[in-house]
């Protein structure tokens, strides 16, 4: 077997603190909510809760794709529990949050691909948390225009969609959905008004070269604020981290990227795509 390259230092979390991170805990403990902050074991949580930021994920925890790099189990999901929505509605209520992510698996295996489930969920969100910014990271619905135009109408503050990495090696990464097909769901978010947003991860054997010209291509669409991280294999039978770009690396595309004409651009090894999110909720 090909030997990996080892974790560099600076992808080493440290260890959780801050009173309003404890405060937070102590509440996803009591009432046993449920993040994908958490669950997704995220090297970022301390930061995120101590600044009042979580994610989540609806309909369900079981997706109709298969990516290579996601740790998300994949098979025939169980039908939509119709209370899902409230739920993540109230758990954002009782963890005070300023900013709230919500995410879904893909479901391939509902004829409107989830996107009814989504615009309650949301709706129950506003109406609970009238404060709270809320962002989604939602699937490409296929394309479908008039889905994702479902998801504009719910009016969140910001819909995010991400190309997960360069064009050349969307095809080996991400099991249905493509490059393209995704930009034209971010030209939809774009046009609509609402702020448009992306990322992708790095580590997967893309080039500089490529990587610029997915910011052109992203910029080309609307889509002005980015996030760029480092690509962890979540298990041995995932696919393996190619390299381990250098923190400067990371550095140099922000700078290139604002320079570019993105708004915001979130870029250094340990971002995740909700990482400081309340930064550009007003982009
Ligand atoms: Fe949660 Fe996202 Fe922050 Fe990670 S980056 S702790 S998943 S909000
Ligand atoms: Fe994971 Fe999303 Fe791919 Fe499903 S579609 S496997 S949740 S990245």
């Amino acid at each position: 077997t090909q030997a990996r390259p080892r974790l560099p230092r600076w992808m080493k979390m440290n260890m959780p603190k801050g009173e309003s991170y404890s405060k937070v805990k102590n509440l996803v403990g009591k009432h046993g909510l449920h993040t994908i902050c958490s669950s997704g074991n995220c090297p970022n949580i301390g930061e995120c809760w101590n600044r009042g930021t979580a994610t989540f994920m609806i309909l369900g925890e079981i997706c109709t794709r298969n990516c290579k790099f996601c740790g998300v189990k994949s098979g025939k999901p169980l039908p939509v529990d119709p209370h899902e929505g409230e739920r993540v509605a109230e758990s954002i209520r009782l963890m005070q949050l300023k900013h709230a992510v919500v995410t879904s698996v893909d479901r391939d295996d509902l004829p409107d691909l989830g996107a009814s489930a989504w615009v309650r969920t949301i709706n129950q969100i506003k109406t609970r948390n009238p404060h709270t910014k809320l962002e989604v990271l939602i699937p490409d619905f296929q394309g479908r225009k008039e889905l994702v135009q479902q998801i504009i109408d719910a009016q969140p503050e910001v819909i995010s969609h991400n190309l997960e990495t360069v064009e050349r090696l969307s095809p080996q990464i991400r099991s249905v959905a493509q490059y393209r097909q995704s930009l034209e769901v971010l030209r939809t978010i774009a046009q609509s008004g609402c702020v448009a947003k992306s990322g992708i991860m790095l580590g997967l054997g893309e080039t500089e070269e490529e990587v610029l010209q997915t910011m052109d291509d992203l910029l080309a669409t609307g889509c002005k604020v980015m996030t760029i991280g480092q690509y962890l294999a979540p298990t041995p039978q995932h696919l393996p981290v190619v390299d381990y770009i250098q923190p400067e690396q990371f550095e140099k595309y922000r700078t290139i990227g604002l320079e570019k004409g993105f708004s915001f651009v979130e870029s250094s090894p340990l971002v995740r795509s909700s990482y400081r999110a309340e930064l550009h909720a007003g982009a």
